[in-house]
C-alpha cells in the first residue's frame, strides 16, 4: 500500500527529475519517443508479477489465462499493423530479437552480411565487439563515398564474393528509404535469407510513410519503442511458417526465459494506438518534421549527410562550422537540447570524438512540434553551434543560456505528462 515517494524516496527522486527533464528538455534523440500514459499504466501493471514461458496456449506455467489475452492482442494487433502472418512479441529488446533471428537461421560460423557501423548499421549486424561479430563470418558493406548512399554495387559483389547466409538491411543511421527490391534481389542470386531490421523506422512503416519490408524479407526485427512508439523492446515479423516455427523456438527456450509480460501487454497497447487513424498523422508529421529540421540546418550553414532525409532521422555534419560532435552534443545539452553525436560516413574523428550528431524528430512530434517548431529548433542548434564556433567550449554559457530560456519557453507550449 505504499507509494514509491515513501517507499523509497531517493529512486522515486529520480524519476520525479527525469519526467521534468523530459518535460523540460528537447529530446532530438532519434530512437526515443514519448510513450502514452496508457502505455506506461500497462507496463506498471500486475502483469510484472506473472511468469508465463511458453506460447499463448502452450505455456510452460499454469494461471496464464489472462496473460494470454494480453500476447494475443499484441501478436493480433501486430500482424494487422505490419500486414503479415506471424509475429514473436517476446523479445526484451532490439538486439535479442536479431539474437533471436540468427539462433532460428544460423549456426556460429555461418557468414553474414550487414552494414557497417561507420555507415549507419547497428552493432548487431556484424561488429566486431558484438556477439554477432565474434561467433559469425560477419562482413560489411558501407555506403558510397560520392553521395553516402548505400552501396548496392558492394553489396552484391561482397554476397557473390562472401556467400553469406544471411543478409541484414537497416540500420540505425539511414536517413535514405533503404531498395528492399534490390536486397531481395540479391539475397536471391546467393540464396540468402533476408533479414530487414526495420527498428528505426516501424512507426513509419505502421504510419503508411515508408515502403514495407514485406513482401520482400524472410524476416523483419524491430524494437518497438522508436518510431513505434511503444514500450522498450523487441519483435520478430515473418510470412514464412518455417522461419516462424524457428524463432519461436530460438526466442524461448533458445535465448530467453520467462516473457516480459507487462511490456508485452504495453506492446499491445501501443500497437492498437498505432492501428488508429492519428497514427497516420503522427508518422507523416515525423517526415515533414525531419525534412523542416534539416532544411533550417542547411541555411544555417550545415551540411545534413545525403543533403536531406525522408525519415525520421539525419545526420548533421558539422565540419562546415569547424565543431566536433562529443563538444556539439554537450553545448546543445546545456541549452537543453538533447541528442547524440554520430560518427559520419568517413568520418575522419574517433568514434568518441566524431564530426556529426544524429537528430531525430519522432519524440518533439509526439509532443506535438510541427514545421515551425522544428524550424525553430533548427534556428536554436544553430546558434548553439555558431556560438560554439565563436567562443570555444568554455565560453559560450551566455548563448547556450539564451537559447536555454527560448526551450523552456517552447517546452511550456507543448506540455507533456500534465497529470502524472
Ligand atoms: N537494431 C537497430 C537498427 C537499432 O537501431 C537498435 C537500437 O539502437 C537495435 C537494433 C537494438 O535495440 P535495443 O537497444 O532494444 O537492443
Amino acid at each position: 500500500t505504499e507509494s514509491l515517494s515513501t517507499r523509497d524516496p531517493e529512486l522515486f527522486g529520480s524519476i520525479t527529475n527525469e519526467l521534468g527533464r523530459q518535460r523540460d528538455e528537447i529530446e532530438l534523440i532519434a530512437s526515443e519517443n514519448i510513450v502514452s500514459k496508457a502505455v506506461m499504466e500497462a507496463q506498471g501493471s500486475v502483469m510484472t508479477n506473472k511468469y508465463a514461458e511458453g506460447y499463448p496456449g502452450k505455456r510452460y506455467y499454469g494461471g496464464c489465462q489472462f496473460v494470454d489475452v494480453a500476447e494475443n492482442l499484441a501478436i493480433d494487433r501486430a500482424k494487422a499493423l505490419f500486414g503479415c502472418e506471424f509475429a514473436n512479441v517476446q523479445p526484451n529488446s532490439g538486439s535479442q530479437a536479431n539474437q533471436g533471428v540468427f539462433t532460428a537461421l544460423l549456426k556460429p560460423g555461418d557468414t553474414i552480411l550487414g552494414m557497417n557501423l561507420a555507415s549507419g548499421g547497428h552493432l548487431t549486424h556484424g561488429a566486431a565487439p558484438n556477439q554477432s561479430g565474434k561467433w559469425f563470418n560477419a562482413v560489411q558493406y558501407g555506403v558510397r563515398k560520392q553521395d553516402n548512399r548505400i552501396d548496392y554495387d558492394e553489396v552484391r559483389a561482397l554476397a557473390k564474393e562472401h556467400q553469406p547466409k544471411l543478409i541484414i538491411a537497416g540500420g540505425s543511421a539511414i536517413p535514405r528509404q533503404i531498395d528492399f527490391a534490390k536486397f531481395r534481389e540479391i539475397a536471391d542470386e546467393v540464396g540468402a535469407w533476408l533479414m530487414v531490421d526495420m527498428a528505426h523506422f516501424a512507426g513509419l512503416v505502421a504510419g503508411g510513410q515508408h515502403p514495407s519490408p514485406f513482401p520482400y524479407a524472410d524476416v523483419a526485427t524491430t524494437t518497438t519503442h522508436k518510431t513505434l512508439r511503444g514500450p522498450r523492446g523487441g519483435m520478430i515479423l515473418t510470412n514464412n511458417e518455417e522461419i516462424a516455427k524457428k524463432v519461436n523456438s530460438a526466442i524461448f527456450p533458445g535465448i530467453q526465459g520467462g516473457p516480459l509480460m507487462h511490456v508485452i501487454a504495453a506492446k499491445a497497447v501501443a500497437f492498437g494506438e498505432a492501428l488508429r487513424p492519428e497514427f497516420k498523422a503522427y508518422a507523416e508529421q515525423v517526415v515533414k518534421n525531419a525534412q523542416a529540421l534539416a532544411d533550417e540546418l542547411m541555411k544555417g550553414g550545415l551540411d545534413i549527410v545525403t543533403g536531406g532525409t525522408d525519415t525520421h532521422v539525419m545526420l548533421v555534419d558539422l565540419r562546415p562550422k569547424g565543431v566536433k560532435g562529443n563538444a556539439t552534443e554537450k553545448a546543445l545539452g546545456r541549452a537543453h537540447i538533447t541528442c547524440n553525436k554520430n560518427g559520419i560516413p568517413f568520418d575522419p574523428e574517433k568514434p568518441t570524438v566524431t564530426s556529426g550528431v544524429r537528430l531525430g524528430t519522432p519524440a518533439g512530434t509526439t509532443r506535438g512540434f510541427g514545421e515551425a517548431e522544428f524550424r525553430e529548433i533548427g534556428r536554436l542548434i544553430v546558434e548553439v553551434v555558431d556560438g560554439l564556433a565563436a567562443n570555444g567550449e568554455d565560453d559560450n554559457g551566455a548563448v547556450e543560456a539564451a537559447v536555454k530560456a527560448k526551450v523552456e519557453a517552447l517546452c511550456k507550449r507543448f506540455p507533456i505528462y500534465p497529470t502524472l
